[in-house]
């Protein structure tokens, strides 16, 4: 079997936005690299489609199926944190099964593993084998951090406040669940504390986020890992420019949001995993609609079914609802002058990336953690009162952006923090010379 070649094993976490970052990675380094070099992708059949659906695939790119977890029974599909579970119990087998056929197959052992972080496994993998192993955090930099200090936060919750980098502001209730799990065996719990555990491990830990973002954070990272790169934000590198143009605007976003004024336009989503309550759903729109201020919802059908009677039609001559939207082309828009989100770390940085200031209604794993660092450090946008939608706090929120000083503030916080992101992927800037690092790693 040829060792002469790069053959690069990509392990993704198929839920949430996580496999979709890794394939950005994976198109981003590709040109880099000889043209011979493989590229095995390993992920869940229901991810891969998913994915490559969306997005065109190098053609040096290999994708390999790997078993979810999932025993057919009686015709019912496990979803959410059960298939989530059962995905867990099957790793590492589930990987080792496919990729053992993918060194056989193309005749070349793996040069490289470049997993997701959550997949702590392949620290085992790559020590087996004998190659790096490469870790792709995809959230930021703060939930890898205290991911890191899971013992130390668990052992005394008076101690957030020593954690480098956080304003004094963070709390147990910021934190994600895991970290301050009852205890550590369940299967989410004990994956995410066993990647604290390894992570040290790993040749680099690659994070989509910049180091100027949170360098407090990020010394402190470097501090404890062999190696910390930061190549983002992705979105803002050259081969992902944004196409504004309303030809190509099927859900027909743009067209709305040309006919807007400038920084007049609420964009709301949640990302691809959260429904909003029923209530809170009810509460968002009785706030738009009060307020008459332009919004642009991405809201899936089953949430439609719940406005309202006769919110759209009454809403029609300001609103606008669409079940999936272009998002970095709305928020690359003019038009769009707050950001309601529920704190994906994709959410947040596609954010800065394009200077729009955010109304945060966080749900679960480092989405509290990434509001609280909007609100309280980088001082970007605001928590929703209370926790989750009112008509009232919405309505009191939407007025801090349209009609109040502090919302301009918040505006010139995040419009400064894009100027950063955009020096960071310039050609002499941070993230392009982490990137060319990554490369050195990776051959
Ligand atoms: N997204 C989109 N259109 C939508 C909703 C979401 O393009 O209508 C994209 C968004 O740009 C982001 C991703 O889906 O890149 C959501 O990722 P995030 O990490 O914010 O949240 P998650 O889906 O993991 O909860």
């Amino acid at each position: 079997m040829s060792t002469s070649q790069l053959h690069i094993a990509l392990l993704a976490f198929p839920f949430g936005s996580h496999a979709t970052p890794l394939l950005s990675l994976v198109q981003k380094l590709s040109p880099f690299l000889p043209s011979n070099t493989l590229f095995s992708f390993f992920n869940t059949s229901q991810s891969n489609t998913s994915i490559f659906s969306k997005s065109s695939k190098p053609q040096n790119i290999k994708i390999y199926n790997v078993w979810d977890g999932i025993i057919e029974t009686n015709g019912t599909t496990p979803i959410g944190r059960e298939a989530i579970e059962l995905f867990i119990k099957a790793t590492p087998s589930n990987f080792e099964k496919v990729m053992k056929e993918a060194e056989e197959e193309s005749g070349v052992k793996f040069s490289c593993i470049l997993s997701d972080a959550f997949l702590w496994f392949s620290s085992k993998l790559a020590e087996k084998m004998n190659v790096p192993w490469i870790a792709l955090w995809t959230a930021g930099s703060g939930s890898l951090s205290v991911h890191l200090y899971t013992d130390l936060i668990r052992s005394n919750k008076e101690t957030l406040s020593t954690i480098p980098g956080f304003s004094s502001t963070l709390r147990i209730s910021d934190m994600p669940p895991e970290v301050v799990a009852e205890n550590l065996e369940g299967p989410m719990p004990s994956m995410l504390y066993n990647m604290a555990l390894n992570l040290h491990k790993a040749t680099a830990v690659v994070l989509n986020s910049f180091e100027e973002l949170d360098p407090v954070i990020n010394n402190d990272l470097e501090s404890k890992l062999r190696k910390v790169l930061n190549i983002g934000p992705l979105v803002l590198q050259s081969s992902k420019k944004i196409d504004l143009d309303v030809n190509s605007d099927e859900s027909g976003c743009i067209f709305w949001l040309e006919k807007q004024k400038e920084k007049s336009v609420v964009y709301l989503s949640f990302g691809t995993v959260t429904t909003l309550p029923p209530n809170e759903i009810v509460a968002v729109a009785e706030a738009l609609e009060a307020k008459r201020v332009p919004f642009l919802w991405s809201l899936r059908e089953n949430g439609v079914k719940i406005l309202p009677k006769g919110f759209l039609e009454r809403t029609k001559e300001f609103g606008k609802i669409v079940s999936w939207a272009p998002q970095l082309e709305i928020l690359a828009h003019c038009s769009v002058g707050v950001f309601v989100t529920h704190c994906g770390w994709n959410s947040i940085l596609e954010g800065i990336s394009y200077g729009v200031p955010m109304i945060c209604r966080p749900f679960f794993g480092d989405q509290k953690l990434n509001s609280r660092m909007v609100e309280s450090v980088w001082q970007i946008g605001l928590q929703i009162d209370g926790g989750s939608f009112a008509k009232s706090g919405t309505m009191s929120a939407l007025d801090t952006f349209f009609n109040e000083d502090k919302g301009k503030v918040l505006r010139q916080n995040v419009e400064g923090l894009k100027e950063r992101a955009l020096e960071a992927v310039k050609s002499d800037g941070s993230s392009t010379k982490n990137f060319k690092n990554l490369m050195e790693l990776v051959k």
